[in-house]
């Protein structure tokens, strides 16, 4: 039930931001953002803190107006409704719930703000708090709740309103780690259960890339990246993304030759060869100034050289335990970091002292290969 004034196109996105830009005095907090979003869709957004993310979900909840560029929310200009005309609630990390309503109270807020009736109201929040496990709390107040229970009633408070798109930021950065992996299985699950999309900012990859079919990322204001979670791990489009995803080793390269899909790459740490594969194109010609990224666990370490094409010696420096992973953390004599992601049985096939030397080798194919931005920080 949708109760926006705005009929469903059908063919529109359920948003679309073009050009989407806020300043606030000569800070650019949010630069440029094109996006869309799909009906039912659930998308991600991540990136360091002060990169735009809250920003860019309180224009779209109409708590702040773009300095340029257009909303569209069922292909509908948007940007100069207030947030209780455009049905696009958020749900904040602190909640925002009001101390001194009751559970229902707050449950029934929005609509009472929008001057639907008593029973109606009381029906409604009913409802909500029954579909989230709160029945039988409706009466109490909300600082006697635990921070779970808390979590649902700002959930149920959002979706009373039956809104196509619910914004959430960092929803769960507050909850202890168990809990936290608690909602995001009941978030899923609400989620593909209502159909409506959510837009969902957090600072956990692994929150993101469980939950969501498409991650943002921002960097500066703008969209670093955009893609299902798989590609974007996979593929990283940047030096900035692939830093900021975590667990990459970066090489500074240039292209010295290409035969076929096989690039010859030079690097501090020497020559290296890459499958170029599908990442054909101008762009990886002899000349072109790229950075070669090479994930951790992609990465095979031995006590003794081989013979694999792309290998560099280094020196143990330390190690860190990752459950059941350990990640080797490596040194070249340039001075060059590399980090190794080990399983139970590489760590039985080697000591990891630290101070030995070792061979970190690679496979052509495990090369991704990126264009170097041509303002370097
Ligand atoms: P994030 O949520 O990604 O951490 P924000 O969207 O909150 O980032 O902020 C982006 C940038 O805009 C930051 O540099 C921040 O300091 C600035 N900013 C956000 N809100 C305001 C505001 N109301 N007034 C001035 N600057 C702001
Ligand atoms: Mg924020």
């Amino acid at each position: 039930m949708n109760s926006s004034p705005v009929p469903e196109s059908g063919r529109a996105p359920l948003v679309q931001l073009s050009g989407v830009s806020k300043s606030y005095g000569g800070v650019m907090a949010v630069s440029g953002v094109d996006l869309e979003i799909a009906r039912g869709e659930f998308v991600a957004i991540m990136g360091p803190s002060g990169c735009g993310k809250t920003t860019t979900l309180r224009m779209l909840a109409g708590l702040e107006n773009p300095s340029s560029g257009s909303i569209r929310l069922n292909g509908e200009e948007v940007r100069d409704l207030a947030p209780w005309q455009r049905d696009t609630p958020m749900v904040w990390q602190s909640l925002a719930l009001f101390p001194f309503l009751s559970v229902i109270e707050n449950v029934e807020f929005g609509l009472r703000m929008r001057k639907v009736g008593r029973a109606e109201r009381r029906r409604r929040a009913t409802d909500w708090l029954a579909r989230l496990g709160l029945a039988d709390f409706a009466q109490r107040r909300v600082d006697e709740l635990s921070g779970g229970q808390r979590q649902r009633v700002a959930l149920a408070r959002s979706l009373v309103t039956e809104p196509p798109l619910l914004l959430l930021d960092e929803p769960l950065s507050a909850l202890d780690h168990h809990l936290s992996l608690k909602m995001q299985g009941e978030l899923t699950r609400l989620q593909r259960e209502l159909g409506i999309a959510f837009v969902y900012v957090t600072h956990s990859h692994s929150e993101a890339f469980a939950m969501a079919d498409r991650v943002v990322i921002m960097a500066n204001g703008e969209v670093a990246q955009c893609g299902a979670p798989m590609e974007v791990f996979h593929r990283p489009a940047s030096r900035f993304v692939a830093e900021f995803l975590g667990g990459n080793n970066i090489f500074q390269a240039d292209v010295v030759a290409r035969d076929g899909s096989r690039l010859e790459l030079r690097t501090p740490e020497g020559r290296f060869t890459a499958e170029a594969g599908a990442q054909g194109g101008a762009a990886l010609a002899a000349g072109a100034a790229i950075d070669l990224v090479v994930r951790a666990d992609r990465i095979s370490l031995t006590a003794k050289p081989g013979w694999a094409t792309n290998e560099v010696a280094c020196t143990l420096v330390g190690e860190e335990f990752i459950g059941s992973t350990v990640n080797g953390h490596l040194e070249t004599s340039g001075g060059k970091q590399i980090v190794v992601q080990l399983n139970a049985k590489d760590l039985e096939e080697i000591e990891l002292d630290v101070g030995r030397q070792f061979y970190a080798s690679w496979h052509p194919e495990d090369c991704h290969l990126v264009q170097r931005p041509h303002a370097a920080h």
